[in-house]
Order: structure tokens, then C-alpha cells, then sequence
């Protein structure tokens, strides 16, 4: 059984779809998309030894060798431009170095319609990454699972023919544009339980000996969003 998080995640896969899953692990999440519909076709892209054998066993339990490829290496290096494909997934890892892999693999992305990004924390990042190479927001979720809150992010390739720009502003960044318009339950449970994070990290700030005053500022200013944010649900 898929975890929650990991079917939202294919719940933004089209149907037959052409995608890599970078830092597949057990590449559950190929095996579950290409198990439901056999006209998707999958790399599972693994840098550490470990889970890419991890991912080839899983891929030869289910025998879908014929479906999905498991290629070890860093990020979307894995990809070569023949492998035409059109969507991307990574999740599970953090906001910097889900950027950080979208960044150095840029040539890769030229032809990929959609990213679904996943990031644990540092969200920001990755939404700055996609409003400044090119894609356009156009699914946000929180996800609960388990006592952690989780932040699905899908983006797609702006199109010559599209009209529509973003151009998002920090606290658009910060929170999400389309999780900002449509604020649900999980939402507030995140930003509640960001919103004692942060008190917390700005009495650490002030506590200590040596003050990193702009780190202060900063948490400080995003308090205060986080504030307005959690005062308009009443
Ligand atoms: N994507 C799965 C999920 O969401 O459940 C697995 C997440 S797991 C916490 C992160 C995986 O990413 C690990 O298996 C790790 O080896 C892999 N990873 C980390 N950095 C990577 C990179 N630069 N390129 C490819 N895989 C990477």
C-alpha cells in the first residue's frame, strides 16, 4: 500500500504518463503508477547504492522491467535528452536540495510539461525556482499523514500561448499562491504548528551570545505573517 502522501503525489501524473521519479528510494511510487495504468513508463532515478538496489528489486518483484528503467546517479543527471520525458517527480526531500537538483540539471527540463515537487520543509525554495525558470503553479496541497504535514507542489511549463504570468511576491513564496486562496484545514494545522517553531526559534535567537540580528528580523517579519495568516480563520 501506497502512503497518502505518495498517491497524492501520482494523483498528478496524466495517464500515461512518461516521468522520472528522482531519489526513488524503493521506487514504490513508479511500481503504483505503472501497476494502475500500463501505458506509463517510468525512470527511478537513485544516487545512493543502497536504495537504487532497493528500487531494482521492487521494480523485478512486480515485473515491470518492461515499465520502468532504475538508473543510479545525482538528480536529473540520469536523464539524457532522448529519454523524452515529460514529467518529473521529487519528493521527500528537502526545498534546497529539491532546487538545488532542478538547478544543476536546467538543460533536462527543457521539454518536461510538469514538475511535482514534495519538499519536507523549505518550500519556498522550490516555488521560487519554478517562478524564475519558466513554470507556473498550478496545483498546491497539504497533506497529513502520520502526525507530519506535508506540501505537494505541481508546476507546469509555461507554454508560448499562455497568457498567464506569475510573478510571485515573498509571502506568496512563503505560503503558497493557490494554498493562500483556498486555505484548508491542513493548511492551518501547518502554519499553527510553524507559528510555535518560529516563536521558538526567535527566543533562541535572543538567547544567544553572539545575536544574528538579520536572521532575527527575518523570523520576526515571517511571524507576523504567520500571524495574519492564522487570524483570518476566525
Ligand atoms: N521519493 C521517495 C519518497 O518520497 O518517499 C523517497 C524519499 S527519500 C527520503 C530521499 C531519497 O532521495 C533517498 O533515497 C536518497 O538516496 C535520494 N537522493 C538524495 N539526493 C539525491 C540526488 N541528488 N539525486 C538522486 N537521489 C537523491
Amino acid at each position: 500500500n501506497l502512503s497518502k502522501r505518495l498517491t497524492k503525489v501520482a494523483s498528478y501524473l496524466p495517464k500515461g504518463a512518461k516521468f522520472a521519479d528522482i531519489g526513488s528510494d524503493h521506487a514504490y511510487l513508479p511500481c503504483y503508477v505503472c501497476l494502475q495504468d500500463k501505458s506509463s513508463r517510468a525512470i527511478a532515478g537513485e544516487v545512493n547504492e543502497g536504495p537504487f538496489k532497493s528500487a531494482i528489486k521492487t521494480v523485478e518483484y512486480y515485473q515491470l522491467n518492461e515499465s520502468i528503467e532504475v538508473r543510479l546517479g545525482n538528480g536529473l543527471g540520469v536523464l539524457n535528452n532522448l529519454d523524452n520525458v515529460e514529467q518529473i517527480v521529487i519528493a521527500g526531500m528537502g526545498g534546497a536540495l529539491i532546487k538545488s537538483i532542478l538547478e544543476e540539471g536546467k538543460s533536462k527540463v527543457q521539454h518536461v510539461k510538469r514538475i511535482i515537487a514534495q519538499p519536507n520543509i523549505d518550500a519556498r525554495n522550490v516555488r521560487k525556482w519554478f517562478n524564475e525558470n519558466g513554470f507556473i503553479i498550478t496545483s498546491e496541497e497539504v497533506v497529513e499523514e502520520n502526525q507530519h504535514i506535508y506540501e505537494i507542489i505541481v508546476a507546469d511549463k509555461v507554454e508560448w500561448n499562455m497568457s498567464k504570468q506569475q510573478d510571485l511576491d515573498p509571502k506568496q513564496l512563503f505560503f503558497g499562491p493557490l494554498l493562500l486562496e483556498n486555505k484548508t484545514k491542513e493548511f492551518f494545522e501547518k502554519w499553527s504548528s510553524e507559528h510555535e517553531k518560529t516563536e521558538r526559534i526567535i527566543k533562541q535567537i535572543k538567547k544567544a551570545k553572539v545575536k544574528d540580528e538579520r536572521k532575527l528580523k527575518q523570523f520576526e517579519e515571517e511571524l507576523i505573517w504567520i500571524k495574519e495568516v492564522l487570524d483570518h480563520e476566525a
